[in-house]
């Protein structure tokens, strides 16, 4: 097996408030992420699926344990990892080469190097064309392109992504799963991907984690029994459909306790 790039060592997290301490959102939780994975979580609302991202970012600190980034155990974190949160954060008055340059900008790369590096991925990202455009011009696809672009820019081999394509219509959501799925295997990095969509969490990855209720004793997990290339066709083979079943079984139970 490879090496794991993330782990989570007993993790217990609450959030504080003013006025006190709120209840946990995790315990005691441990997980192993290895190198070119793409492992999706998916839970219902308010399960803690962002909380974990701002975890392994740096955002927040857990309460107990420790968070290893690339074999160290990495009490500063930001910075370290990509990270494409919920909602896009593309600056309106800035052009989609301007957005795209900021993690270039923060590492103090030259203006002049930064555009011909992005020039040069541009195509890629099926971009071409837009780069004097501003955010407001764009489809939502492509803007998530751009914000999918910014994110490898930032450089790091683990990319999280948090319900990246969950304001999207259905066929610019499944064009945008296949080229997400083309873009891992030629960057090679490591993805965690949050998604309320068991469908869309089956077609990409290779294992899912499941949230339970609050607080979050254990991690489900699920391998996901599909080889590459995939197809969409693969979602209806029995195996996979019998799966997705106990998916959504398993999530409505969570939502009704
Ligand atoms: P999800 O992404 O699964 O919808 P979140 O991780 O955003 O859920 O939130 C998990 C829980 O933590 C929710 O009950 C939410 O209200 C609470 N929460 C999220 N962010 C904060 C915060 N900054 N301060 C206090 N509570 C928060
Ligand atoms: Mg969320």
């Amino acid at each position: 097996m490879k090496p794991a790039v993330l782990e989570f060592k007993n993790i217990s997290f609450h959030y504080r408030s003013d006025q006190a301490d709120q209840d946990p959102i995790l315990e005691n939780i441990n997980f192993q992420i290895h190198d070119g994975e793409f492992v999706s979580i998916i839970g219902s609302s308010g399960s803690g699926k962002s909380t974990i991202f701002r975890l392994i970012t740096g955002l927040e600190q857990p309460s107990q344990g420790e968070i290893h980034l690339n074999g160290d155990m990495k009490k500063e974190r930001l910075g370290q990892v990509g990270y494409m949160p919920q909602q896009d954060l593309l600056m309106p008055w800035r052009t989609i080469m301007d957005n795209a340059m900021l993690p270039l900008e923060i590492k103090g790369i030259r203006k002049e190097e930064a555009q011909t590096e992005i020039s040069e991925l541009l195509g890629d990202f099926g971009l071409e064309g837009v780069e004097n455009a501003y955010p407001g011009d764009l489809s939502g696809g492509m803007k998530q392109r751009v914000s999918f672009l910014r994110t490898i820019l930032s450089g790091s081999n683990i990319l999280l992504l948090d319900e990246p394509f969950s304001a999207l219509d259905a066929i610019t959501r499944f064009t945008m799963q296949e080229w997400l799925l083309e873009q891992w295997v030629k960057w090679k990095k490591t993805i965690l991907f949050i998604t309320h969509d068991v469908d869309e969490a089956l077609f990409l990855s290779d294992r899912i984690f499941i949230l339970q209720k609050n607080p979050i004793l254990t991690l489900e997990e699920i391998k996901v029994p599909l080889g590459r290339p995939r197809r969409i066709r693969d979602l209806s083979q029995p195996e996979i459909a019998l799966l997705k079943e106990n998916l959504m079984n398993r999530l409505r139970q969570k939502v009704s306790v």
